[in-house]
């Protein structure tokens, strides 16, 4: 080994909620970073997503950082769902208040990087031609951040104007009396399709898939239900911590079949009325039981047949696959959109479109006009990012190469080949199946604590044992196979990309399980690591 001393101890690619707290923690261990961020500011998904309507769909007294007592009290949401341009502006308050911008370099892309196993650097090339060294190479890349444009012909010959609604532009969308297509009905199409209705002329809504999707029943936070939050801010987070999902959602029951039908449809019904996600975690068996679960669906389809007039139309939005199979969706007035007069549904879920001229969208032989075209069809989740970067490791192995059947990690932490790089909520850890920050905050400090165990025994390479790998990514598979989710098409499984291959993404046994198992190997002197 030689001793080239590196540009950084550690580089991290995106400045999103990820990579901001890291550079937080590794600083504060006098640590030299360097971020590398492609968009502008900070912030990443709440940076990049914003289309009209975007707002999270979980309550943000609970999604947001909790690192730091003084910045949970000082920060005041204005709403339970706030919009993208409030995340955005929490995000460079915390840039601000912990003074991160000098270590972030914007506008620039990571391109590749290379492991040296002689100096035990990584070489990180950025689009500007720049190539840096550092000791650790973070991947604060995102789950839902590589955008997926989907491969329909003719879509690059459209003449009007078309959007994506993962790549918005900074000014906006003027869709007054304008003619527009909105393909995608997932979280993303959920939330944009009622607010572009309000603005368009006319707008059809192509279908591929009918998803489920809750009311928000967004609102301004209640000064007093403020300060309580506030005053009990420690013990909530605790709370919260120790749910399956890291969010606090109250479970009625272990099973959905052990009730009344009269007892169900009432508990489903105050969970309606309460409002986003909460109804997930009604009964413990929505994820092993199909008859359980389909109690949960089949009162969300009467919802719908209820809200929608057009008994035709409300069939079609009727999802067909069970409840939290996909991704549930939040909406404000999304079913009610449909009872406009200028909303068409086109469902296209036993046709493909045939193909996007410059005028309009062709579907089985029918033409549809269009002036604006907008794109909420998603992304390359959880791998798309890191796969999306050229990244080299031991001997030159690209992980491209090394996930082609699949993505292989111990913990979605680590990978084994690709010594001294962490990933931030990756494949394999629960990430989107759980509350994103509190999640990205578990790593963070995971990582933290393993590179400051490294520099208290002056260790300068950590690697992820094959065998302690395999095991993980055999028991993140066997879970996955075994819950509701495996039962249809969905991003968690990759199969929204042509040719990605049918693994589930996210770790899928709970946020307190991975938690404890995270300690257990940290505490056991990061047992499945190999460290030198
Ligand atoms: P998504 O859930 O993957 O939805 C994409 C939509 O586009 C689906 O309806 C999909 O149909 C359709 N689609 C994709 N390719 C198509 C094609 N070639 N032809 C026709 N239709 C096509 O993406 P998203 O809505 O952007 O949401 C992704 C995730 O981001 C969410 O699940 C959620 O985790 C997160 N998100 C969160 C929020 C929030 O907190 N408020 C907001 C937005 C997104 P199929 O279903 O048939 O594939």
């Amino acid at each position: 080994m030689n001793n080239t001393k590196p540009d950084f101890d550690a580089i991290v690619v995106g400045a999103g909620f990820a990579g901001m707290y890291m550079l937080y923690r590794l600083r504060a261990r006098g640590m030299r970073v360097r971020v590398f961020e492609t968009g502008t500011s900070v912030g990443g998904t709440w940076y990049w997503n914003r289309y009209p309507g975007a707002r999270v769909d979980t309550e943000t007294m609970f999604y947001s950082y909790q690192f730091s007592e003084e910045l949970q009290q000082e920060w005041d949401w204005p709403e339970r769902y706030p919009a993208q341009e409030d995340l955005a502006a929490y995000a460079r308050h915390v840039a601000d208040r912990f003074e991160l911008w000098p270590d972030i370099q914007f506008e620039t892309r990571v391109e590749a990087t290379a492991w040296d196993d002689d100096a035990n650097l990584w070489t990180v090339e950025t689009d500007d031609g720049a190539r840096l060294t550092a000791s650790f190479c973070i991947m604060a890349t995102g789950c839902l951040s590589a955008v997926n444009y989907p491969e329909i012909e003719g879509l690059d010959d459209f003449a009007g104007e078309t959007y994506h609604t993962a790549h918005w532009p900074d000014g906006g969308a003027d869709f007054t009396g304008k003619r527009v297509a909105v393909i995608g009905t997932g979280s993303s199409g959920v939330q944009s399709i009622p607010v572009i209705a309000a603005q368009a002329g006319h707008l059809h809504v192509f279908q591929r898939t009918a998803n489920y999707v809750m009311p928000a029943h967004n609102r301004p936070m209640a000064p007093d239900e403020v300060a309580e939050i506030k005053a009990n801010y420690s013990a909530l987070r605790a709370k919260a911590k120790r749910s399956f999902s890291g969010n606090y959602f109250p479970v009625a029951g272990p099973s959905a079949l052990a009730v009344s039908e009269e007892e169900r449809n009432r508990e489903y019904e105050v969970r309606w009325a309460m409002g986003g996600l909460a109804i997930m975690a009604t009964y413990a068996d929505f994820q092993t039981s199909d008859a359980a679960n389909e109690t949960a669906s089949e009162f969300i389809r009467n919802k719908i047949r209820a809200i929608v007039k057009n008994p035709e139309v409300a069939e079609l939005l009727a999802p067909k696959q069970l409840f939290l199979c996909k991704r549930l969706c939040v909406g404000t007035d999304y079913f009610e959109t449909y009872n406009r007069d200028n909303v068409t549904l086109v469902d296209i879920s036993d046709t493909e479109i045939d193909r996007i001229t410059p005028e309009g969208v062709l579907v089985d032989g029918e033409f549809y006009p269009v002036d604006v075209l907008v794109l909420a069809t998603g992304f390359d989740a959880v791998t798309g990012a890191l796969k999306r970067i050229d990244i080299r490791g031991v001997n030159g192995l690209t992980l491209r190469d090394k996930w082609a059947d699949g993505p292989k990690t111990y913990l979605g932490l680590s990978i084994s080949g690709f010594p001294n790089m962490f990933t931030i909520t990756g494949p394999g850890s629960p990430s989107v199946l759980t509350n994103m920050i509190p999640s990205i905050e578990q790593h963070v400090e995971w990582i933290s604590g393993c590179i400051e165990h490294m520099r208290k025994h002056e260790l300068g390479r950590i690697e992820a044992e094959v065998t302690a790998e395999t095991d993980w990514v055999n028991h993140v598979n066997d879970i996955g196979d075994k819950t509701l989710r495996a039962t249809c098409q969905s991003w968690y499984f990759g199969s929204n990309i042509p040719g990605k291959p049918r693994v589930i993404l996210p770790y899928a046994g709970g946020f307190p399980a991975y938690a404890k198992k995270c300690d257990m190997v940290a505490d056991g002197g990061y047992s499945g690591f190999s460290l030198r």
